[in-house]
């Protein structure tokens, strides 16, 4: 037996509890993995709560991500022994997720953990931090570079943002952090930003086309903040998008793209190639100072989850949770 959270369905509610379940019911995978960390994601919350339709079948152990040991393997990629790190794939969706002492996993969806990197750090980076990278290189791909000015990243107390204003920093850049928290201003400076701009602010007068302003912007909430940085983006300049917390929809006008030539580019962590993903944790290895896993990072148990669910859709929560199985 082991300890597993467990979602079920209870007259169309999700409910969340703590099980021991038989490892016969381990899904039928080929790599065994002792879980020694995972992560919340707003993704979780959104599963773990039943507010997004996350997930597809119940009963569902959740967790988009998790790190561990490999305890059982029949694919030659993996042994016994091995660190390994697992993101996306549809993991804590469709198929039991990394909030358990166990899972069963296809060896496709495993990376092997980076060098510079423990279990613990490689969570308190997760799905979020995997994210935040993947959206810079994504910026450096359609040419980012420091000396073209200022960056944006919004939804900057939360967990891709965070990371997010923690890897500019270290790469050079001018980070401007956009937050709805403005009491967080000390703790988003302390990670690397030079300024820190109110929502509020941004969600002044929407023009198709504003003051150029932002070489470079992360785009974790969509919506109105979205169309906000697409209209004040400067000439050449490149959005990565990757997150909806302030909603799917995106009030924006062709001009941004036709006038000033900006770039628009969708970031997916789930299904990200494996060579890309390993450059990512590379990247993500070398460049994250130990002050970040120290001060952007708080660690809850697995009873908790349920209660940091709701906090983290409420947007409550700030920077990293890590979840020590
Ligand atoms: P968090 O909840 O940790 O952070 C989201 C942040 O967005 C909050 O901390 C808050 O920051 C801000 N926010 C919350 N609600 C609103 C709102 N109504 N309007 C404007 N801003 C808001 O989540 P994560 O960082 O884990 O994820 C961020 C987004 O990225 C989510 O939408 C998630 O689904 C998405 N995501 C996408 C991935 C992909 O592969 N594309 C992978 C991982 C995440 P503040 O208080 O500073 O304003």
């Amino acid at each position: 037996m082991f300890k597993a959270l467990v979602l079920q369905q209870d007259d169309h509610q999700t409910v969340a509890q703590l099980q021991q379940i038989d490892e016969a019911s381990l899904p039928n995978e080929n790599i065994e993995v002792a879980v020694e960390y995972s992560s919340l994601n707003y993704k979780d919350g959104l599963a773990i709560t039943g507010k997004g339709r996350v997930v597809r079948s119940f009963p569902m152990v959740p967790g988009i991500d998790f790190s561990g040991t490999v305890t059982v393997s029949s694919d030659k990629r993996f042994k016994t022994g091995d660190k390994v790190v697992l993101t996306g794939h549809g993991v804590g969706e469709k198929h039991w997720g990394g909030m358990a002492e166990k899972a069963k996993v296809s060896a496709d969806w495993l990376v092997p953990l980076v060098d510079g990197l423990d279990t613990k750090q490689a969570m308190k980076i997760g799905t979020a931090g995997l994210t935040s990278m993947l959206s810079i290189m994504a910026l450096e791909e359609a040419g980012l570079k420091p000396e073209q000015g200022e960056v944006l990243v919004t939804g900057a107390s939360g967990g891709v943002g965070s990371v997010a204003i923690t890897l500019l920093h270290a790469l050079g850049y001018d980070v401007v952090a956009l937050t709805g928290r403005i009491e967080n201003s000390r703790s988003l400076e302390t990670l690397g930003a030079s300024r820190v701009i109110s929502r509020d602010e941004m969600l002044l007068d929407n023009k198709p086309l504003d003051k150029q302003l932002w070489a470079g912007v992360i785009d974790t909430v969509g919506s109105h903040i979205l169309a906000k940085a697409l209209s004040q983006t400067q000439y050449g300049g490149a959005i990565a998008a990757c997150g909806m917390a302030a909603g799917i929809d995106l009030p924006t006008t062709v001009m941004p793209f036709i006038l000033r030539g900006v770039t628009l580019v969708g970031i997916d962590s789930v299904y990200c190639p494996y060579a890309r993903r390993i450059q990512a944790w590379q990247r993500l290895a070398k460049l994250l100072p130990e002050s970040f896993f120290e001060q952007a990072c708080e660690q809850i148990t697995l009873d908790q989850v349920p209660d940091y669910a709701e906090k983290i859709l409420q947007g409550q929560v700030k920077g990293r949770l890590v979840i020590n199985i």
